[in-house]
């Protein structure tokens, strides 16, 4: 393809993306194919000889879109937002053109810098105390991540270093084997899965907290654990802290569980993946209150600010911990401006890097601080008139308290009912949403998703599930119900030939404290 054609061809491709999302509520939002759809549309070997761009344009709609879920359509309630918007798009675009690597500042200067900037930017629009920028003295700063479970096993790497340099110091005769086999990381039993991996990844033993009947972790809750761990000879050394945990948007006690973890020497690491970008808009930031004591923060700007995939940001109040602790420096990778910027290839686990900064900068500049804040807004308004609407009917309720775009709630009666009318909305297939456990409850949850989504559109999907709901109370107000749970996964976990191969949302396997 040469510049003519890339410019013409590139001209289809924006329209088309423009058209398919602003009409995407006039395609169905879940997919209608079944396992190995695809192998049966295209041919087994590559193209031996060039294609007409043409045939491959008419292949989208044919192989491809069949096989979507339309994730930003306005239908789609399942798991949390999933960031975009027009800017965003605009920026992955030229990161694309630039196609930088940019692991060091040498690289591409322009790229660690506008990281450093917006990253800078974000942190004060969500209010971060300044050790964790780059604009003050210090060696606080932030950085772009590709995920929150990335960032976690990172941040935990990083706690375990800390802790074994200081225990061999103290200890000389331990060796850093022993040392790990003792370390102890916490987190809340309704954390992200990817805490409980970073525990499996980092070869730590990671204890679940059960939160209390609000789905938060408070301090007595990991004071207790710590002192049953020491007793056994044990070294608590990090905790993962939920603002916004993935199944109901339940946020721990930050400020009770933060003083504990200055006295024990505990690294703190907030996963604010969804929630934080709300903290843009101040009436949302007293749930930052201890944020003081954290040593790492990220939130994901491709979930709920306009963002598309994978844009995470991290903050580090000392960035030393990081760079200090996985240091490799090969010849060929210095040069003489070292020392004097951030060189990100220390911040993060691979080496290479795009030039993902170009989004978040479009976007912030497209949207402003205020642009941020109505959209957020508008979401929990959104989500504030689907309970309403969940509460007036009379036969759900509500099953955790709705401060952001999400809603969790369930038919009164057992879980079986529950599951039931899961199955009958998966089959009617007018909306995606997908269902949760906690504390033996089995509900569902509606979250806010697409940009585009409307006051309408929220009265549509209630609708839809009035309609579920109706059915399903027809036929078992009458036949009583047997327990055949519905296996769909909160948060997109592993599955092989159609079984679970790990699923910490439905089963009642926590590690009880
Ligand atoms: N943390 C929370 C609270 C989440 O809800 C999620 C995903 O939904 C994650 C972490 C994982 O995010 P990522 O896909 O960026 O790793």
């Amino acid at each position: 393809m040469d510049a003519k054609e890339f410019r013409k061809r590139g001209r289809e491709m924006v329209d088309y993306i423009a058209d398919y999302l602003e009409n995407i509520r006039e395609r169905d939002v879940v997919h209608n194919v079944s396992p190995g759809y695809l192998k049966d549309l295209l041919p087994e070997e590559a193209p031996k000889d060039p294609e007409n761009f043409d045939e491959v344009f008419k292949d989208i709609e044919r192989v491809i879109m069949p096989g979507v879920t339309h994730w930003h359509s306005p239908y789609f309630h399942g798991y949390f937002a999933p960031g975009s918007s027009y800017p965003s798009i605009l920026g992955d675009m030229l990161s694309d053109a630039i196609g930088c690597i940019g692991f060091s500042w040498v690289t591409s200067p322009a790229c660690t810098e506008l990281e450093v900037v917006t990253t800078d930017w974000l942190g004060k629009m969500i209010g971060l105390p300044e050790e964790f920028l780059h604009c003050t003295e210090g060696p606080g700063g932030g950085v772009i991540q590709s995920t929150a479970s990335e960032t976690v096993l990172l941040c935990l790497l990083a706690a375990r270093t800390r802790i074994v340099n200081k225990y061999k110091k103290e200890n000389p005769e331990m060796n850093e084997v022993e040392i790990i086999s003792k370390l102890v990381g916490y987190c809340s039993t309704q954390a992200n899965s990817s805490v409980e991996r970073s525990g499996l990844l980092g070869a730590v033993q990671m204890v679940k907290l059960i939160p209390d009947s609000n789905h938060s972790v408070r301090g007595e809750t990991l004071r207790q654990a710590i002192k049953r761990d020491k007793d056994k000879g044990n070294i608590p050394f990090f905790i993962c802290v939920s603002l916004g945990t993935t199944g109901t948007c339940a946020f721990d006690n930050l400020a009770e569980i933060g003083p504990i973890c200055e006295e024990e020497g505990i690294w703190l690491h907030i996963d604010a993946a969804y929630a934080g970008s709300a903290f843009v808009c101040p009436e949302f930031r007293h749930y930052m209150k201890g944020i003081e004591y954290a040593e790492t923060i990220s939130i994901n700007p491709h979930k709920w600010m306009l963002i598309n995939f994978d844009l995470s940001v991290m903050w580090i109040r000392d960035s030393t911990l990081l760079v200090d602790a996985f240091n490799v420096d090969p010849v060929y990778l210095k040069h003489v401006n070292q020392g004097k910027v951030p060189d990100y290839r220390h911040w993060q686990i691979p080496l290479g890097r795009r030039f993902r900064s170009l989004k978040l900068w479009f976007m912030l500049r497209s949207y402003g601080v205020s642009g941020v804040q109505s959209y957020i807004r508008k979401h929990v308004n959104l989500a504030k008139q689907f309970e309403k609407l969940a509460r007036e009917d009379g036969r759900f309720e509500i099953v955790a308290e709705v401060v952001m775009g999400l809603v969790c709630f369930k038919l009164k009666g057992p879980n079986e009912l529950n599951e039931k009318l899961m199955e009958e909305i998966i089959e009617d297939k007018r909306i995606f949403l997908i269902p949760a456990f906690d504390k033996n409850v089995y509900f569902l949850r509606f979250a806010v998703c697409a940009e585009r989504t409307n006051s309408r559109d929220v009265d549509y999907s209630f609708s839809v599930i009035r309609d579920c709901a109706n059915n399903v109370l027809a036929v078992h107000s009458k036949t009583p119900l047997k327990h055949t749970p519905v296996v769909v996964d909160i948060d997109q976990q592993p599955r092989y030939k159609g079984k679970l191969i790990s699923h910490n949302h439905y089963s009642d396997d926590e590690q009880e404290i």
